[in-house]
């Protein structure tokens, strides 16, 4: 394969995170760089163990980030690229992908776009800065990278806004990433998928721990049962994580899938060899265990 692909941060890998990284040819991409944990999950904290997680995946992306030629920023939430002050010179000479800032955004994703470009200057630090939405580029000899039309962060018309599906292509390999698509639930991001044919996707499953809860029975039915349609018809790879391994029946979703697929369904862990550490999952068990006056031994 003449692309590779290596995923630096996801939720069943213990963060929230879809971060990953594309070699090909001499170049590297770095789709998503960020990583963050939920403020709160089954009224609980995170545990410490997620806290150092989380720092140790921000190392990691922090040094690939260094060492990366494009950076690509698919939508504006805290755990798809990283935002504080210290870290924006980190984008300093990188070739920026990233979903237009003002159009198709909601407020809060463009005020945080626009903290990000012009006030830390990230637009300014960077090499070059091009919107991805409904765009290419090509990059080195034979390298594309497309951006989809902005689509739906879950269900249509949802008021959590959009996100770029992206891909790499290169010699008739596809590596796609969507980030943030929950299923799809949208079927426009579904015809968007299969139209596109990835050789390797990664998509972020549908949020079914938060079913009639944040998003409605309905929706999170039909994200599995768009995610169900691309196990059934992509001869490909497909890696399902972030929302749907936030889930205890994750490895249950996953094992039905992989029975009608016509490629191969795998979670990140799989796909990078980890272990299985759904740590935003098992946090009440964590905390049961360890409960917080014994954080010490946790340190030490
Ligand atoms: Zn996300």
């Amino acid at each position: 394969m003449s692309l590779k692909v290596r995923i630096l941060g996801a939720d069943s890998i213990g963060v929230r995170s879809m971060a990953t990284i594309v070699e090909v040819e001499d170049y590297k991409i770095l789709i998503d760089p960020g990583v963050s944990f939920a403020p709160r999950r089954y009224g609980l904290p995170p545990h410490p163990l997620e806290l150092e997680r989380l720092e140790d995946v921000k190392e990691s992306i922090r040094e690939e980030l260094e060492d990366s030629d494009i950076v690509i920023i698919t939508h504006y939430h805290y755990d798809h690229y990283l935002y504080r002050e210290e870290d924006v010179n980190l984008y300093k000479g990188k070739i920026l992908l990233v979903k237009n800032p003002r159009d198709n955004i909601n407020v809060s994703q463009r005020l945080r776009a626009h903290r990000f470009l012009v006030k830390n200057r990230v637009a300014e630090l960077a090499k070059r800065v091009m919107y991805i939405d409904s765009n290419w580029i090509q990059v080195g000899d034979s390298i594309v990278i497309r951006g989809s039309p902005p689509m739906p962060h879950g269900s249509d018309g949802t008021r959590l806004g959009y996100v770029i599906i992206v891909s790499v292509e290169h010699h008739g390999y596809i590596f796609m990433h969507a980030s943030d698509v929950q299923g799809p639930i949208s079927g426009r991001a579904l015809e968007w998928i299969l139209q596109h044919r990835p050789t390797i996707l990664l998509i972020s499953g549908p949020p079914t721990y938060f079913a009639g809860y944040k998003v409605s029975e309905e929706e999170v039915i039909q994200g599995l049962r768009n995610l169900e349609t691309i196990a059934q018809r992509l001869d490909a790879t497909v890696i399902v994580d972030h929302h749907m391994a936030r889930d205890l029946k994750y490895l249950e979703y996953l094992e039905k899938l992989r029975r009608q697929a016509k490629g191969r369904v795998v979670s990140a862990f799989e796909y990078m060899g980890a272990p299985y550490e759904p740590l935003e999952a098992l946090r009440k068990q964590l905390w049961e265990e360890k409960p917080p006056d014994s954080d010490r031994a946790l340190r030490g």
